[in-house]
């Protein structure tokens, strides 16, 4: 099995912008498994369907106090919406567990939905962060938003709590809510409780591994050092070129295994070579990925 391990974009087109696409063939150097470097093959894949995604991502950060990074009585609707559709989920769980006197399954289960929630932020990231781009529908926005995040990471820092996290509520409440009104199971809601969760406040835990070490709460400083959320340096990984990895964001304990078997790489071949899309992190650094450097006057405002 051959992975493409390189990816050079020789011909562009006229008029060609950063983060930009073309309609040229794409020169690949194929190296094997076992790591043998074959000889560069040259591969003429012109694409077949539509131009893989480009943003348009404003040239300025949201400044200090902007609307944009403020709470509202929407959002907080909706973080109210979620916390009460999982914790209906977790006390089924639990009132479930103790009348059935079967505690060791709904734990086991509520294990499995942590590890598992993990694994779907970092797929639900790597598609957000390659694929797609402001236009696109139900995506578009958190689509927009994380690619701005790449170029101004600092940004999620003072973004408030319900405006973080209000995506990803609104989303588990439309999930989770049919399921406590249909099911009575303790061990189902053992899971479906720890892993939708997990999964609401990983813009949290994200949010967290951005933070220096004295703005956070020791508690959580010693959560991310023992691996249970997503820790500070693991995350960095993820904002330094190549860009293409560390993308799990709840305790970051599947980025190792998805980054050395190279998971997301072998996804994006099989998706390029069916649909003929190539994902954003197959292109050179571009203003799309890199960080803007935070500066003087934004530092003070800090
Ligand atoms: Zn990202
Ligand atoms: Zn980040």
């Amino acid at each position: 099995m051959c992975i493409l391990h390189q990816h050079k974009y020789l011909a562009r087109p006229p008029g060609h912008v950063p983060g930009g696409y073309g309609h040229r063939p794409v020169t690949c150097s194929v190296i094997t498994t076992n790591n043998t470097k074959l000889k560069p093959t040259q591969l003429t894949i012109h694409q077949r369907l539509q131009d893989p995604p480009t943003l348009v991502i404003s040239t300025s950060p949201p400044v200090f106090n902007d609307p944009s990074l403020q709470s509202t009585w929407v959002h907080r609707a909706w973080i109210a919406a979620g916390c009460a559709t999982v914790l209906v989920s977790l006390a089924k769980a639990i009132v479930g567990a103790a009348a059935s006197h079967n505690l060791l399954e709904p734990m086991l289960t509520g294990y499995i939905g942590y590890i598992l929630a993990d694994l779907a932020s970092g797929v639900y990231h790597w598609g957000i962060d390659n694929y797609g781009d402001e236009s696109t529908p139900i995506f578009g926005s958190q689509i927009e938003a994380f690619q701005g995040h790449h170029r101004w990471p600092w940004i999620i820092t003072r973004r408030q709590f319900a405006n973080n996290v209000h995506a990803l509520a609104r989303a588990v409440t439309f999930f989770v809510l049919p399921i406590d009104l249909a099911y009575n199971d303790p061990v189902l809601h053992g899971f479906v409780g720890m892993c939708s969760g997990c999964i609401m406040f990983s813009q949290q835990f994200h949010a967290w591994a951005h933070s220096t070490k004295s703005k956070l709460p020791p508690l959580v400083v010693e959560l991310q050092n023992v691996g249970l959320l997503v820790s500070r340096s693991q995350h960095a990984a993820h904002h330094r070129p190549p860009y293409n990895n560390n993308y799990c964001i709840v305790s970051g304990v599947w980025n190792q295994f998805l980054d050395q078997n190279r998971i997301f790489e072998a996804l994006e071949m099989v998706i390029y070579f069916n649909l003929g899309v190539r994902p954003r992190s197959w292109c050179e650094p571009t203003s799309g990925w890199t960080e803007d450097v935070e500066t003087q006057s934004q530092v003070t405002l800090q």
